[in-house]
C-alpha cells in the first residue's frame, strides 16, 4: 500500500563498481532493492518502467568541496545554500558539502539543512578555512597566519551539530598537530590545505592525523625530485584521500593522470570548487572577469599571476574531462562512490545498489545531464 515501484532500463547502467550493458535499476519507496542485467532483475507489471534507451544511468554525483553557483556563495546563509542546492541537481550533483570558512558559515549551512525540502541533499559541512596559510597575491601586504585552537575548533564542530564532515589546515601552522587530533576524535576529516609546508612537514601532520588532501596540485607546494613538497607526499602517501579540480584550467590534463595512476580512482575525489559564477554567462562582476571559462581578480591576467578565482564548471563538465583520461566508469566513480566514502555517506550515497537511497543521473557519452532522479522522483529533466 502507497509503495512506489520505479523500474530504470538502459542501455548502460554504471553503478560504478561495473557497467551493465543492457541494465535494470529497481527502486522502491526511494530505494534501491536491485540492480543488474535485465535477465537477473524481474520486472513487476505494477511498476512505473522509465526506459532511457541509449543513455547512460549513473548514481548521481557528490561534491565535496564547492563554494557556490548561479550568483550565490554556501557562506551567505541559508537562502543561498537553498538556491545552491535547487541549481546542483541540474548539474547531476545529488548530494554535497557546502563549502565555507567561518562560523556564520557553519551556522547557515545547519540552518538550510533543517529547512531542506528540495534540491541536492545537503550531506554536511565542508570547512576549508580559516586555518590557511595566508595567500599573497603580487600587490598585497603581508598577512598574520592565523593560530588554530582546540577551542575554536570545538566551537566549529558543536555548531555544527555533527554536520562538519571535512576541515582543512596548513601543517605548518602554530597547534596544527592538536587541532588535527581533535579533528580525528570529533570523527572530521583532517585535510592538508592551502599550506607551503615541505615534504616532511607535511608528513609530520599525515602521522598526526592528515588523512586527505584538498584540491591536490592547488595551493600547495610542488613535487621538485629534491624536495617533493606537498604533491610528492599526496601521491606516493596510500592512506590520504584527495581532491582534484578536473575542470581542465586548474590542472593539467598529464597531472590529473599522474594523481589517478599513484592514488587509483578509489582515492581521488572530482570535485568543482566552484564559486558563485558557476552557472552564469561570461561577464564583468565587478571584483572579478568571467571570461572563456576562468575566473580572475580584475588587473590579474596570465602575465601577472596565474592563479583564478575559483573554478566556474559543473561536475558533469569535470566527469567529461576525466572520462578522457581513464574512462566513463572510472571517472564516474571518483565523482560518486568515492566522494560519498569521503565524507562518511556510503551506506546511502554513491553508488546504485540495493538500499541505498535511488539517486540516478541520465546522462550520455559527453556526460550532459538528461534528467536526475533523488530517492525515485525526477528532479531534474533538461528541455530536449
Ligand atoms: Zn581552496
Amino acid at each position: 500500500m502507497g509503495e512506489k515501484l520505479l523500474a530504470v532500463k538502459s542501455a548502460c547502467v554504471i553503478t560504478p563498481y561495473e557497467e551493465l550493458r543492457p541494465g535494470v535499476v529497481l527502486a522502491l519507496d526511494g530505494k534501491v532493492v536491485a540492480v543488474g542485467r535485465p535477465d537477473h532483475v524481474a520486472i513487476p507489471a505494477e511498476a512505473q518502467t522509465l526506459d532511457v534507451g541509449e543513455r547512460i544511468v549513473a548514481p548521481g554525483f557528490f561534491d565535496l568541496h564547492i563554494h557556490g553557483a548561479v550568483g550565490h556563495l554556501a557562506g551567505e546563509g541559508p537562502e543561498a545554500v537553498l538556491e545552491i542546492a535547487r541549481y546542483l541537481v541540474s548539474t547531476g550533483t545529488t548530494a554535497w558539502l557546502p563549502t565555507v570558512g567561518n562560523m556564520s558559515g557553519v551556522l547557515g549551512v545547519v540552518e538550510a539543512r533543517q529547512r531542506q525540502k528540495d534540491g541536492a541533499w545537503i550531506a554536511g559541512i565542508h570547512m576549508e578555512g580559516p586555518y590557511l596559510a595566508p595567500k599573497r597575491l603580487p600587490h598585497d601586504e603581508p598577512v598574520e597566519p592565523p593560530v588554530p585552537t582546540v577551542k575554536e575548533f570545538h566551537s566549529f564542530s558543536e555548531a555544527a551539530q555533527g554536520l562538519l564532515k571535512i576541515m582543512g589546515v596548513a601543517p605548518e601552522l602554530d597547534n596544527s598537530h592538536q587541532v588535527i587530533g581533535a579533528m580525528r576524535r570529533a570523527g572530521v576529516v583532517p585535510a592538508v590545505a592551502h599550506s607551503k609546508a615541505d615534504y616532511d612537514t607535511f608528513m609530520q601532520a599525515v602521522a598526526a592525523g592528515i588523512s586527505h588532501a584538498t584540491h591536490a596540485f592547488n595551493v600547495m607546494t610542488g613535487m621538485h625530485h629534491r624536495r617533493p613538497g606537498i604533491v610528492g607526499g599526496v601521491l606516493t602517501c596510500d592512506q590520504l584521500t584527495a581532491e582534484l579540480i578536473a575542470d581542465g584550467f586548474h590542472v593539467h590534463p598529464v597531472a590529473m593522470d599522474v594523481l589517478i595512476r599513484c592514488k587509483g580512482p578509489e582515492r581521488v575525489a572530482l570535485i568543482t570548487d566552484s564559486v558563485r559564477y558557476q552557472g552564469l554567462p561570461d561577464g564583468d562582476y565587478g571584483r572579478v572577469v568571467k571570461k572563456g571559462g576562468i575566473v580572475r581578480l580584475k588587473g590579474y591576467d596570465s602575465s601577472v599571476d596565474n592563479t583564478m578565482a575559483g573554478s566556474v564548471w559543473p561536475m558533469n563538465h569535470n566527469v567529461a574531462n576525466v572520462a578522457r583520461l581513464v574512462g566513463l566508469r572510472k571517472a564516474v566513480q571518483m565523482a560518486s562512490l568515492t566522494p560519498a566514502t569521503i565524507a562518511g555517506c556510503a551506506d546511502k550515497k554513491g553508488s546504485i545498489e540495493p538500499g541505498k537511497d535511488a539517486d540516478l543521473i541520465v546522462i550520455d557519452d559527453q556526460v550532459r545531464i538528461h534528467m536526475t532522479i533523488m530517492g525515485g522522483e525526477v528532479v531534474y529533466k533538461a528541455s530536449e
